[in-house]
């Protein structure tokens, strides 16, 4: 307990050589701030009898206050290399923009903008013109806007379309969606009373037909993302459930969930909705995300019919909903490429890795493996080994992609200790472990992530 009074003063360590020495590098504040951190550390280390009389030398108080100081360097949200193979990761933040969009988010981002205003007429405009007529040509909506994701477009149609009233859903839609997003909890926030029908695995046309009342303000689907029910199953389909709207006068809003537009023939598994398609065959309106198969920044997208959507063009809620203007310059810039459907394969990241082939993965780990064995300590061994990677982000749960990994084994430390060591670099690499072995998946580990790979692997070596 007599260690506690030896703890040094925050003066006396500040005049210290070497905290005076730090002062020079690092602003005086943030000194002081990293100083504090450590002795309140000593101080709640002297209460539980950890405190030694080494830990007080001086040296040992600088080295922590310098460590405190490094820490402080790094931005906590930062730059990971993605080694799971998961395209759209939702905790390692989804979609990646499209490099060629580099320059133009910048321009947006560090100046003034036309966000808000008409050039032609010199007057206010609106924040959501700058997408809405892409929206419309790329999907065949009659108008379109846009929200901070697809929760807050599901929760803004509920709240416009039917706060007080019943919105019939099948219970085999019922979803729940990244732990946050259920639907049930939705309609509640919304307002809006749900009307479950038909069963889990089996719903049918009458069981709309017969629950529509006076109450009745929507019919809603809502797409499956991340599961599938299979065997004994019936679903209705949205053309049959638009025809059932319009016969009863009821309004169809469907949850499509990714925001696909492209085919994907080729690629088993990958059977995401479209939304031309929605439209097409008689939804009033299709809401969907900008993040996921879309390939944008995260953006709730509401598209449909113009009388619908001017609706939700003048509720209050929207404009605690809406999104800044580095959301729009980004979708603004992913929905231009997809007017030619070649460039938009070719340099919409989430498009293009999830169509690279087994072959061209195998391709690109050979390269991955040359640099690596130059650069990797004796102890270290590096091999490919064939896999299968996802699709990730709620979408598509059921696609399986061809892959290869390349597995990295050590003779100094085990699978757990290289992913614990990798993931707490200052450019943190996350991989797997199966068999045994630790895995980083090609399809997701991008040609310049390859020498933080080779730094995070020697510095868990060292
Ligand atoms: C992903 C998803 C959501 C939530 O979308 P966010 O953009 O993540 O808010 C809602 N509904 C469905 C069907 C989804 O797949």
């Amino acid at each position: 307990m007599d260690l506690i009074r030896s703890i040094p003063k925050v003066d006396k360590v500040l005049a210290e050589p070497e905290c005076q020495r730090l002062l020079t590098a690092h602003p005086r504040p943030v000194v002081l701030a990293a100083v504090r951190q450590v002795l309140d550390g000593l101080r709640a280390a002297a209460r539980t009898g950890r405190l030694q009389a080494v830990d007080l030398e001086p040296a040992a108080v600088s080295a922590g206050i310098e460590r405190r100081l490094a820490a402080g360097e790094t931005f906590s949200l930062r730059r990971v290399v993605n080694g799971t193979g998961v395209v759209l990761h939702t905790n390692l933040g989804r979609s990646s923009l499209a490099p060629k969009l580099r320059e133009h988010l910048a321009e947006i981002a560090f100046g003034y903008s036309t966000l808000e205003y008409d050039v032609v007429t010199g007057e206010r405009g609106t924040r959501y013109a700058h997408v809405e007529e892409l929206i419309c040509r790329l999907t065949g909506a009659e108008a379109a806007l846009v929200v901070n994701n697809n929760a807050a477009a599901v929760l803004l149609v509920l709240a416009a379309m039917a706060a007080g009233r019943e919105v019939i859903v099948s219970r085999g839609e019922l979803v729940e969606i990244g732990g946050s997003f259920r639907i049930p909890d939705v309609m509640k926030q919304g307002g809006a009373l749900l009307r479950e029908v038909g069963t889990t695995n089996r719903t049918h046309l009458r069981d709309y037909r017969d629950a529509i009342t006076e109450q009745t303000a929507m019919l809603l689907k809502v797409h499956c993302s991340n599961f599938a029910v299979v065997g004994f199953t019936a679903e209705v389909t949205i053309a049959e459930l638009a025809a059932l709207g319009r016969e009863c006068g009821v309004p169809v809003v469907a949850d499509i969930g990714s925001g696909n537009l492209m085919d994907w023939q080729g690629i088993p598994g990958m059977n995401e909705p479209k939304v031309q398609e929605y439209l097409a065959a008689g939804a009033d309106l299709v809401t969907f995300s900008g993040d996921k198969l879309l390939g944008g920044p995260q953006a709730g997208i509401i598209a449909g019919r113009a009388a619908v959507v001017n609706r939700l063009k003048e509720h209050q809620l929207l404009r605690a909903l809406r999104v800044d203007k580095l959301t729009l310059a980004a979708l603004e810039g992913t929905l231009r490429l997809y007017r030619d459907e070649r460039q938009a394969w070719a340099e919409i990241p989430t498009l293009r890795l999830l169509r690279l082939t087994a072959e061209e993965l195998k391709k690109k780990g050979q390269q991955a493996l040359r640099r690596l064995r130059r650069q990797l300590p004796d102890s270290m061994t590096v091999e490919l080994v064939p896999g299968v990677s996802q699709v990730g982000g709620g979408a598509l749960p059921l696609a399986e992609l061809p892959t290869w990994l390349v597995a990295v084994r050590s003779a100094d430390c085990s699978a757990r200790e290289l992913e614990e060591g990798l993931r707490r670099q200052p450019v943190p690499v996350i991989g797997r472990i199966a068999r045994g072995d630790f895995l980083l998946d090609l399809r997701t580990v991008a040609d310049g992530d390859w020498p933080a790979v080779a730094d995070g692997l020697r510095a868990v070596a060292a």
